[in-house]
């Protein structure tokens, strides 16, 4: 190490750096990653839900059998064999050949966070404006400011997206003379409020982007996620025009080969290609020859099930131990699938000034700070049930319970 500060460099950053702000969320991790610590803070998937010895024998053979070409260059585009499976996949929740799904149109990416990325490239200039949320997903707001974006957040109740909120922004911004480009949404279990946006909501969302002629970016990472019942049909099942729908195997299969996608408008697809291989030359060969293999001989629909029971278990843990321990005054959603809750603190508390004497107490959250542009969600924190065993889960609660009455006392 030489000692230098990244203020020497100040001067020189280009003008969109002063849009990157370190995340709280990653901030947290390394604390939150202390053995003694119960961290409700992450978003990781049970890993060890899979079955990891199989994975590592097909990985194996993937080098060994096929390295000449799982070890090489691909193209920019992604494999068609990895394209005709992710357009199986898609199949499953509605997203078929019906609605004009090819594997022609879709582009492989580097997790759904290039996808974001890619998004961004294409269609956003300094102080455009993007519609999302309130509270959205942290990694979107970093891509956004990046950008040198606007984020204005369109408020949420249980049933997801409030229409007329949506409508209420859409004349806002016009009326600021500013220019909104697209609703960055995400329908399905959405992270980090857990809640889904109803069918009836789904059309009409769809109808007002039409009307004011803005893009939709549906994010759906969680979709096949669900617990209770079958999700609603993706937006893109719905509509094609105008709609990029973003996927990822992070949550279905493992985040670590990082493989997303998006399908894209055709008309589209070809910048996006071009956009992807100016910054990646192409996606991992390998780890897209994993996911496919997987994909065609391995049980990934069993393995789904296997994922949606630990999480349903865990989600109840969470729910049951909240409705235990929490203090009167506190509220929560109550997700029918994907991987957090959404809490509302009692008035006047303060969930990032507290995260201090919650990791003494050792707990940790996200406080819902992170997941506004605005400053907005102090009274908020998100919590994850995906990682932790249950018997933690509520022990987290107990801990974060005794916090929060400490706090009130205070
Ligand atoms: N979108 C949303 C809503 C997410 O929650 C995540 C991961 N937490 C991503 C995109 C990106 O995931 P990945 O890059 O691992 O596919």
């Amino acid at each position: 190490m030489t000692g230098t500060t990244l203020d020497d460099y100040t001067d020189r950053y280009a003008r969109r750096v002063r849009g990157m702000t370190a995340s709280e969320i990653r901030a947290l991790f390394a604390v939150a990653s202390r053995p003694e610590v119960v961290s409700l803070a992450g978003g990781a998937p049970y890993i060890a839900a899979l079955p990891l010895d199989a994975v590592g024998e097909m990985l194996n053979k993937l080098a060994a059998d096929q390295g000449a070409t799982t070890l090489q260059y691909g193209i920019g585009q992604g494999t068609l064999e990895l394209r005709e499976r992710i357009c199986e996949v898609m199949a499953l929740s509605g997203i078929d050949v019906g609605c004009g799904a090819s594997p022609e149109d879709v582009v492989v990416t580097v997790g759904g966070q290039q996808a974001l990325d890619l998004i961004a490239r294409l269609f956003l200039d300094p102080g455009d404006v993007v519609l999302a949320e309130g509270p959205t997903y942290v990694g979107a707001l970093g891509v956004f400011q990046s950008a040198q974006a606007q984020v204005v957040h369109v408020p949420m109740d249980a049933d997801g997206l409030i229409p007329e909120a949506l409508e209420l922004a859409i004349a806002e911004v016009a009326r600021s003379g500013r220019r909104a480009k697209f609703l960055y949404t995400i329908p399905t279990f959405q992270n980090p409020a857990g809640v889904t946006l109803t069918e009836e909501r789904r059309e009409r969302v769809l109808d007002i982007c039409e009307r004011a002629g803005l893009l939709v970016v549906e994010d759906d990472p969680y979709g096949q996620l669900g617990f209770d019942c079958e999700a609603p049909a993706p937006l893109r099942a719905r509509r094609r025009d105008g709609v990029f729908y973003l996927s990822t195997f992070s949550k279905t299969f493992a985040p670590g080969l990082r493989v997303g996608w998006i399908l894209a408008p055709h008309a589209v697809r070809d910048k996006l290609v071009i956009a992807s291989e100016a910054q990646i030359l192409c996606p991992s060969a390998f780890a897209q020859a994993a996911v496919t293999t997987y994909l065609s001989t391995m049980p990934w629909r069993q393995q789904l099930k296997i994922y949606r029971e630990v999480y349903r278990e865990r989600r109840d843990a969470l729910l049951d131990a909240l409705a235990d321990y929490m203090p009167a005054g506190t509220s929560w959603t109550e997700p029918g699938g994907g991987l957090f809750v959404w809490a509302t603190l009692p008035d006047g508390l303060d969930a990032k000034a507290m995260m201090p004497r919650a990791i003494a107490a050792r707990v940790a959250y996200v406080p819902g700070t992170g997941f506004y542009a605005d400053g907005t969600g102090t009274g908020n924190m998100r919590l994850n049930f995906s990682f932790p065993p249950p018997e933690r889960i509520r022990e987290g609660v107990r801990r974060l319970a005794t916090v929060m009455e400490q706090e009130t006392a205070m």
